[in-house]
């Protein structure tokens, strides 16, 4: 194996340990309040490892846990009284919601101070026009500080990446855009897209397709993070083959162990930053 391994557990256990430090100074902790709606497995998974998380750093973290039946009216009236709750300084929906309930409308309930997720569209418009008052969706600032710290300036770099959701691949692209990458999106309809791959210094494979991404698809020396997480016969599995690709390039995050933890970090950082903006801290 040529690559050295991105340790995105190590990076996010010393921001942890960070967090935990500032917290355990003040007398009113942060408070991280997680809406689930249903019981869908993957979801409670995510939800327990959030509260775990922020618990384990000293957050306060409540989660509402309504039934799937719970109406769009009933699911917004929560969020208005978690909006005007001084107590709570984060406020997260865990997605997908139910069909019957509009999830743009719910995005766009939620404060603005209180939008940890980043998700709101003010909020996106706020990363696309590159201000800095924008709250950075957990993922993509997971990528951008696993790069940053593996490659020090990315400025001038090409960045492919696959996939343009709008929890990673769109709002990852403004901000490699802002952080002045020359950035290419691929997707499902893309043509040709491995010769596109195949010219990446950095590449961020985000499609879900577990074990697509081989050594066809990387350039000599590139860095590829992996931000797939599809569960395939029990085991949880990336979007990259990890051993060819690990041949070839030069950085390469592994999966579990990479992006994954990284986001549980970057949100709990969010709501510390969301706890500070609303205390008037420095
Ligand atoms: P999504 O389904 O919303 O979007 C997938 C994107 O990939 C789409 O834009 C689609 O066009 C593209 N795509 C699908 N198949 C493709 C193909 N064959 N070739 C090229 N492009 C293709 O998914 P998402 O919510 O953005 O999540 C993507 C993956 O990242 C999933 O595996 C998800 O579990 C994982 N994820 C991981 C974390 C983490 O913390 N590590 C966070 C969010 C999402």
């Amino acid at each position: 194996m040529v690559a050295k391994i991105v340790d995105g557990k190590k990076m996010a256990a010393e921001i942890a340990e960070d967090l935990a430090v500032k917290i355990a100074k003040l007398s009113q902790k942060p408070h991280l309040a997680v809406v689930l709606v249903g019981d869908c497995e993957a979801s409670l998974i995510y939800v327990r490892n959030k509260k775990k998380a922020a618990e384990s750093i000293g957050m306060k973290c409540s989660v509402h846990h309504l039934a799937e039946r719970t109406s769009e009216k009933e699911l917004l009236d929560l969020l208005e009284k978690l909006n005007n709750d001084k107590d709570v300084n984060g406020i997260i929906v865990q997605m997908p919601l139910p069909e019957h309930i509009d999830s743009d409308k719910v995005l766009e309930a939620i404060a603005l101070a209180k939008d940890v997720d980043g998700f709101c569209p003010y909020n996106m418009g706020l990363l696309h026009a590159n201000s800095k008052n924008a709250t950075v969706p957990a993922t993509p600032k997971a990528v951008l500080y696993m790069l940053e710290h593996t490659l020090g300036n990315i400025s001038g770099k090409h960045a492919v990446i696959i996939g343009r959701s709008n929890i990673v691949g769109r709002p990852l692209a403004s901000l490699l855009l802002n952080s002045d990458c020359t950035v290419t999106i691929g997707h499902k309809q893309s043509v040709d897209l491995q010769k596109l791959t195949a010219q990446a210094d950095i590449l961020v494979s985000a499609c879900g397709v577990p074990q697509m991404v081989d050594e066809k698809w990387v350039k000599d020396g590139a860095t590829v993070i992996d931000v797939g997480i599809t569960r395939v016969d029990g085991k949880i599995c990336g979007d990259v083959d990890f051993a060819k690709v690990a041949e070839k390039a030069e950085f390469i995050t592994p999966v579990p162990g990479g992006v994954g933890p990284m986001t549980v970090a970057m949100l709990l950082e969010n709501t510390w930053l969301a706890y500070k903006k609303q205390n008037k801290l420095g």
